[in-house]
C-alpha cells in the first residue's frame, strides 16, 4: 500500500494547512504541515491547503508557488484545488456585513498607539454610522467580555477571559484588508474544516476566532496546537531571523528528522527510505498524544547550513 492508496476518504474530518506567502516553507513550517497532514489521514480525512494571501505588504512573490513546490516534493498532496484568499473578498465583504448585521462590529478611526497611550479607550469620535470616505478607518470586533474555552487536542483545556473593549480586535484594516482572524473563520467555515492542527504560535489567535464563531451561531472546528520549532539560539524559526528554507531534494531525511521533532518515533533505517514510505509509516504510526505538550521546542535539523 503507498500514501495515496492510504488517501480514500471515508470520514468527516476535514483539516488544512494554511500557510501565509511571506517566503519559502522553513523547517518549523514543514512540521506543522505533516502533523496536519498526518492526522487527517490517519483519521482518513481530507486535508486542504489554503494560501493566505490577503497581505500585500507582507507577500513575498514567488512565495506561494515556492511553498506549493516544496508540498509536493514531500508528497503532501492535497484534496481539492488549492483555495487563495485573494480570491475571496466577496466572501469576506459578506460575514462583515453579517457580523455588521448582529452589531458585534463598528467603524474605528482609533490608531493602535492613541489605543495604547489610552488604555484601549477609544477616541470619542469612534463607532460612527457611516465610515467617512476622509478618515481611514478600521472595522472592529466589538469583544463581548466573555470567557472562551476549549479542549484542545494537545494542550488539553484552555480557557480565555475577554476583556470588553481592550480586546477589540481588528477585522477589517483602515489600508483596506482583510485581517487573518476575520479571513481564516470564514474560510474554515466555508471549507468546513473539522480540525485545524497548527502552530502553538496561533494559540493567542484562538479566542478571537472562537468568538466570530459564536458571533455567526457556527459550531468551532477542534483546535490543536502543535510546538513551535526553536533554533539553536532559542528563537522561533521564522522568515524574520532567517530560517533556512526547506531543501526540497532531501525530502526524506526532511520528513524523517520532522517525525523526529514531533516525538514519533521512526525507525532509524526509514532515514534512508523512500518519501513515500516514511509517509506511510507516518500515517500508521501517527499519535498526537505523543507530540510534546509545550508550546516550543529545540528540534535538531540536518539542513547543511544549520538551523
Ligand atoms: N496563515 C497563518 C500563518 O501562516 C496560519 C493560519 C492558521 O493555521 O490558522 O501563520
Amino acid at each position: 500500500m503507498n500514501i495515496s492508496d492510504m488517501t480514500s476518504l471515508s470520514s468527516a474530518y476535514r483539516g488544512r494547512f494554511a500557510p501565509s506567502p511571506t517566503g519559502p516553507l522553513h523547517f518549523g513550517s514543514l512540521v506543522a504541515a505533516l502533523a496536519s497532514f498526518l492526522d487527517a489521514r490517519q483519521q482518513r480525512g481530507q486535508w486542504l491547503v489554503r494560501i493566505e494571501d490577503i497581505d500585500p505588504l507582507r507577500e513575498v512573490e514567488g512565495a506561494s508557488d515556492d511553498i506549493l513546490r516544496t508540498l509536493e516534493a514531500h508528497q503532501l498532496h492535497w484534496d481539492e484545488s488549492v483555495r487563495y484568499q485573494s480570491d475571496r473578498s466577496d466572501a469576506y465583504e459578506a460575514l462583515i456585513e453579517q457580523l455588521r448585521e448582529r452589531g458585534h462590529c463598528y467603524y474605528c478611526p482609533c490608531s493602535r498607539k492613541a489605543l495604547l497611550e489610552n488604555n484601549g479607550k477609544h477616541n470619542p469620535d469612534c463607532n460612527p454610522a457611516q465610515p467617512s470616505p476622509s478618515i481611514p478607518m478600521a472595522i472592529r470586533f466589538h469583544a463581548t467580555g466573555a470567557r472562551y474555552s476549549w479542549q484542545d487536542l494537545l494542550l488539553g483545556p484552555r480557557f480565555y477571559q475577554s476583556k470588553k473593549q481592550t480586546d477589540d480586535f481588528v477585522i477589517k484594516r483602515k489600508e483596506g484588508f482583510y485581517a487573518y482572524q476575520l479571513a481564516v473563520v470564514c474560510d474554515d467555515i466555508d471549507q468546513q474544516i473539522s480540525h485545524i492542527v497548527r502552530g502553538s504560535d496561533l494559540l493567542d489567535s484562538t479566542p478571537p476566532q472562537l468568538a466570530l464563531y459564536y458571533a455567526v451561531d457556527v459550531t468551532p472546528p477542534r483546535f490543536g496546537h502543535i510546538p513551535v520549532i526553536l533554533n539553536q539560539q532559542g528563537q522561533k524559526l521564522s522568515k524574520q531571523n532567517l530560517a533556512k528554507p526547506i531543501e526540497n531534494e532531501h525530502a526524506s531525511l526532511n520528513l524523517y528528522q520532522a517525525l523526529k521533532a514531533l516525538n514519533q518515533t521512526p525507525p532509524e533505517a526509514l532515514k534512508s527510505a523512500t518519501v513515500d514510505e516514511i509517509l506511510c509509516w507516518g500515517v500508521n504510526n501517527w499519535s498526537l498524544d505523543t507530540v510534546p505538550k509545550r508550546q516550543a521546542i529545540q528540534a535538531g535539523w540536518h539542513n547543511t547550513s544549520g538551523l
